[in-house]
């Protein structure tokens, strides 16, 4: 992890007495190492390391009470002001508004068509959904069955292969049955192709949308930054969505689009499922880059889905470090109903890695609950008063082994520590807004 990294490499020089430029320059490098592991662009990382490396010995980094934390806040404030600092609103603007989506084939347009349009009902807005992909009959399927899941009609011409036709009937039906917003759902290719770019370049002719988004899979790393520059050459459009932020992808690609095309990045979507849409926050984004989790995302989620009081309770109870296995537990169990473990799971600082020691998947799961169901409530408020023999009787109850049990105590741990060091973040800087 990065900031231990620094903090590591701080305590060094400190305990020699000389700090010098050279050592900063060490621990910049380092920085930018870390970027480019999350899929940041070289040159983009550079930029932003010369001016960390500027900053941090302005602010007198290295006479501070914790310089490696310091230097992890000035980096994380670089990327976020990066990132365009404020979160995006999209531009629902006419009557009609109009929203456009393209991208590659593959990339979650019509994933997050539905989200968006679920996303605007639930503002009580009346929305239509049009199916303008001509080229693969199960396309309109897929939307309709997305639009019936979110409850908004689906516009579509199963018959007609012009796709520019399809788009302008759809909005005078749209008009005829009182629609305030249309999202036009369209095709691509799973490369970017001349015909392609005809087809939507008259789309967007045609209809004038108030937003045109772009669709981009974070998973194709650098690849999505060339994607994104030829479709913003021919489309010049207007916000950035980033999908599949779920997996592996530790969201550097948003850094890099960011500072190619400077258009902001509005939307992103972290699952398969039509609750799995978040508006993007910059500075989250950031702490994500920096290998500290998304828990702010992850409770706000957590609100959305299910019990509103018991997502307050815990959030409430993380911000004051007291969060507990009970707490865990709890979550666990909310997280399940969701469906999706694995997504959210790896919001959570420090889980990330636990989620990958344990080859997640359902069945996996269960062991965790065991062992923390055979701890006694008082245990599950301090594990740390969990001896070895009771690691042994847990261990025994939950049909576990006292290895398992041991991981679990230690994983929670540094889990927790993770909590510590954001909230003391929080605490103390930039971060603090955005927690109101
Ligand atoms: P389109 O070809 O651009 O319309 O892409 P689709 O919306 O059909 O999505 C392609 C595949 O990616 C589908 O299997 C989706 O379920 C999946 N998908 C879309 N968005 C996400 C996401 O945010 N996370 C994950 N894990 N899968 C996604
Ligand atoms: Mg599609």
């Amino acid at each position: 992890n990065l900031q231990s990294k620094l903090d590591k490499a701080f305590k060094t020089l400190k305990g020699q007495g000389r700090i010098t430029e050279i050592n900063v320059a060490a621990t910049v490098k380092e920085v930018r190492r870390a970027l480019t592991d999350a899929d940041v662009n070289y040159k983009v990382a550079k930029d932003v390391t010369d001016r960390v490396k500027e900053k941090a010995l302005d602010r007198k980094v290295l006479i501070a009470v914790e310089p490696g934390q310091l230097f992890v806040k000035i980096v994380q404030e670089e990327l976020t002001d990066l990132m365009g600092g404020e979160a995006q609103p999209i531009n629902l603007k006419g009557d009609p508004a109009v929203v456009l989506i393209a991208g590659l084939q593959g990339s979650g347009k019509t994933t997050f068509s539905g989200k968006l349009a679920s996303y605007i009902k639930k503002q009580g807005r009346n929305v239509l959904l049009v199916a303008c992909d001509i080229y693969r009959p199960a396309a309109i399927d897929q939307l309709k069955v997305l639009g019936e899941q979110v409850g908004v009609e689906v516009y579509s011409e199963p018959d007609n292969k012009n796709a520019v036709q399809i788009a302008q009937n759809a909005i005078s039906h749209a008009k005829k049955t009182n629609k305030k917003i249309v999202i036009v759902d369209t095709a691509g290719r799973l490369a970017v192709d001349e015909a392609m770019m005809q087809e939507i370049e008259q789309v967007k002719k045609a209809i004038n949308p108030s937003e045109t988004l772009f669709v981009v899979d974070s998973m194709t790393g650098q690849d999505a930054v060339n994607t994104a520059k030829t479709f913003n050459d021919r489309l010049d459009f207007d916000g950035v969505v980033l999908t599949k932020l779920d997996g592996d992808a530790r969201g550097g690609a948003a850094l890099s689009i960011r500072a190619v095309v400077s258009k902001p990045i509005k939307f992103m979507s972290t699952g398969e499922k039509m609750e799995a849409l978040d508006v993007f926050y910059p500075d989250r984004m950031a702490s994500r880059i920096l290998g500290m989790g998304d828990v702010i995302s992850l409770v706000e989620r957590a609100q959305q889905a299910f019990d509103d009081d018991e997502a307050r309770r815990i959030n409430a109870k993380m911000r004051k470090n007291q969060f507990d296995f009970n707490d865990f537990l709890s979550q666990l169990q909310q997280i399940k109903k969701m469906g999706n473990i694995k997504d959210l799971l790896g919001m959570i600082p420090g889980m990330g890695k636990m989620v990958k020691d344990l080859d997640l998947d359902n069945a996996s799961f269960a062991p965790i609950e065991a062992i923390i169901s055979s701890m006694t409530p008082k245990e599950r408020e301090r594990p740390d008063m969990i001896d070895k023999s009771r690691k042994r009787r847990i261990a025994l109850g939950s049909g576990t082994s006292e290895q398992q049990v041991t991981n679990l105590l230690k994983q929670f741990d540094e889990m927790r520590k993770m909590m510590k060091k954001m909230n003391q973040m929080q605490a103390s800087g930039k971060l603090a807004k955005m927690m109101k």
